[in-house]
């Protein structure tokens, strides 16, 4: 177990490419104070999904530095990373097996109860109470058999299940029905609630709740602002 953080994230500077590409962000700055939500939108292929690829680590900064309260995340382990950050990918990371298990992977001595009580909180429990097999419910390798919505709230549910101090989410892009963008969008509040959080937004719904909202372009912060200003 490891000590608690409180969350702060900063990019310091940070440039950015793939491996085979050109360069996607250069001199990037961000600070998002502890308990902070950030929405960023974005023209598709802007560089919204590779700042998540990096907060993450799942790349590393080719240039510059990513703090996390304080200190260079490179002098840490990604056990720690992971231990304290918790993310919803845009296209949901589910694997073959039960929606409970599915769940569970969020934190892997949770009890049934936990699990339970997670998938309510973000509006998945009705759902997957309507399968016969509720819970243990079978589903395919990357979460086949349910909806783009349905796999959204089961990866939010693994998310909060974590209890992480700073979430990450990339909304799926996919379009999805009114009744189930509600349930979401409710969902995302509660996930939301006292951690940090990076959110790559592509409903207006998700934005208006942010403190912040940056407008990205070609890996630059165009401009930003509040939802009133902007
Ligand atoms: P969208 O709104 O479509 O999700 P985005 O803003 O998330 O777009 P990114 O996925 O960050 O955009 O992509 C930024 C740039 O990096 C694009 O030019 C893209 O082609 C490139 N890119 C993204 N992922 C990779 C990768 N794994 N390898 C090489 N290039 C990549
Ligand atoms: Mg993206």
């Amino acid at each position: 177990n490891w000590e608690p953080i409180k969350g702060d994230i900063e990019l310091i500077d940070v440039g950015f490419h793939y491996k085979t590409g050109e360069k996607v962000m250069e001199h990037m700055n961000l600070k998002i104070e502890a308990g902070n939500s950030i929405a960023i939108v974005g023209p598709t292929g802007s560089g919204k999904s590779t700042i998540v690829n990096l907060i993450c680590r799942f790349y590393e900064p080719t240039s510059g530095q990513i703090l996390i309260d304080g200190v260079d995340y490179r002098e840490r382990t990604q056990e720690w990373l992971h231990s304290h950050l918790g993310y919803v990918l845009q296209t949901p990371q589910l694997f073959s097996g039960t929606i409970k298990e599915n769940i569970r992977y969020g934190k892997l001595d949770a009890t049934d109860e936990e699990i339970i009580e997670a998938a309510k909180l973000v509006n998945a429990h009705e759902f997957i109470t309507h399968y016969p097999d509720g819970y243990e419910t079978v589903i395919g390798e990357g979460g086949s058999g349910l909806s783009t919505g349905q796999k959204q709230l089961i990866s939010f549910a693994r998310a909060l299940i974590a209890n992480p101090a700073i979430l990450i989410l990339d909304e799926a892009t996919a379009s999805i029905d009114i009744e189930t963008e509600k349930l979401i969008q409710d969902a995302i509040q509660v996930l939301l609630k006292d951690r940090t959080s990076f959110i790559i937004a592509h409903r207006l719904s998700t934005i208006v709740n942010a403190n912040q909202i940056l407008l990205l372009k070609n890996g630059e912060i165009a401009e930003k602002g509040t939802h009133a200003e902007l």
